[in-house]
């Protein structure tokens, strides 16, 4: 009882001296013995460059995963990621093999990786002075081995990295080191384009990091409802003004309950995730997609006419109900889940609403559920 007392006074002391230390601006380093990164000389030019890409806190996109993917690959690397140094945080833009989004920039092998411009390569986290008492080489993911390339923008300002980890110590070979720089460089040609439509990239300059991370659903790394509903309201005056057609899929997860109950509520989270990469890998770039809420997602599809919607239609259920998906990252079984698929598509006029359009679409998706289900219906 002593014992646990004093333990207990030593905790509460700890933490006390901790965030004194944190308010005096002092290095955690100080008492964790963990050496953080210093900070680049041209920090406040950086941090300023990397707010103005309107990058940060937005939804996950298919060119961006498909770049880690490889890096997964290539590379032989469970986890890889496009990690993005922010003030306090490094964010990643995508992520394989680990579900956060963020990290503390003081725990982050990337921040010591911008410092430079070469690639850094840690064979072994545990044998190395910055990282053997870093939580992440101590714990979850427990990374042993990271090999970096920074990012750099057309002025030459270091925003974050590519880079993959591997929770084995290891060497990268000459091969893979440049695999990981063309990899990076398409990083960058990727990051210099807005690829998102018209629409997403208003809301993009209208927002800022705490606005947007209040619209993306933590789970799927979609736009939220919140979201999605604001972007369906500008995709609606845009296609208004141009007189062109809008078109929107509702897409539910067949028997998620069942899955949920089956399986476990973290399986059921893993079907979650599947499903909107398997909608995000074939949707176009221009299209969003948001979580309507529980296992229900909305895609908005700008300039869409009905015939291209029905082709589009045939690409997600062939990427979502399809027994071919690579599982290599995922501990799901192959088939263990189907969605049901509405659609409908309105040139917008005086006569019609929004709310007729997403009505459209909600009949046409449980016709699909009432026909059987694994299967997408469009409104006519
Ligand atoms: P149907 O085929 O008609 O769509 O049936 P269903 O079982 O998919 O639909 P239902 O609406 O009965 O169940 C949806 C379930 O989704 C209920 C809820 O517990 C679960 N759910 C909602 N949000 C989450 C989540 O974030 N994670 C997990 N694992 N489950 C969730
Ligand atoms: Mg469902």
């Amino acid at each position: 009882m002593k014992n646990d007392l004093a333990a207990a006074d030593d905790n509460v002391v700890h933490k006390m001296a901790q965030k004194i230390l944190e308010r005096l601006g002092l290095a955690k380093q100080v008492i964790t013995g963990m050496k953080e990164a210093a900070l680049p000389e041209n920090e406040q030019e950086r941090l300023d460059f990397l707010h103005g890409m309107h990058v940060l806190d937005t939804p996950i996109e298919e060119r961006f995963e498909r770049i880690t993917r490889l890096v997964c690959t290539t590379l032989d690397v469970p986890i890889a990621a496009i990690s993005l140094v922010d003030g306090t945080r490094q964010w990643f833009k995508s992520v394989q093999g680990i579900n956060a989004s963020e990290t503390p920039r003081s725990i982050a092998f990337c921040a010591h990786t911008i410092l430079d411009n070469g690639i850094m390569v840690v064979p072994d986290a545990t044998k190395d002075d910055r990282f053997y008492n870093n939580p992440l080489v101590q714990g979850d993911p427990n990374i042993r081995s990271y090999v970096g390339c920074p990012i750099f923008t057309s002025n030459k300002i270091k925003v974050g990295t590519l880079c993959a980890i591997d929770t084995k110590e290891r060497n990268f070979t000459k091969d893979q080191l440049n695999t990981l720089r063309d990899l990076t460089r398409i990083a960058e040609s990727e990051l210099a384009i807005d690829a998102f439509s018209e629409a997403g990239q208003q809301l993009l300059m209208e927002t800022n990091e705490v606005k947007r991370s209040a619209m993306i659903d933590p789970l799927s790394k979609v736009w939220n409802r919140a979201g999605i509903e604001i972007l369906l309201k500008k995709e609606w005056e845009i296609a208004k003004r141009k007189e062109s057609a809008l078109s929107l899929i509702f897409f539910d997860i067949d028997d998620f309950k069942k899955i949920n109950d089956t399986h476990g509520h973290n399986t059921g989270d893993d079907v979650i995730r599947k499903v909107s990469r398997a909608i995000i890998a074939s949707i176009r770039s221009c299209d969003s997609i948001g979580r309507w809420g529980g296992d229900k997602f909305l895609a908005v599809l700008p300039t869409c006419a009905p015939s291209d919607l029905r082709c589009i239609l045939g690409n997600i259920d062939e990427a979502v109900n399809s027994s071919e998906m690579d599982d290599r990252f995922n501990i799901l079984r192959k088939n263990i889940y189907t969605v049901s698929m509405g659609a409908a598509c309105l040139v917008p006029d005086g006569s019609h609403s929004i709310e007729t359009l997403i009505k459209n679409a909600d009949r046409a998706m449980y016709r699909a559920k009432k026909s059987g289900k694994g299967k997408f219906e469009l409104y006519i």
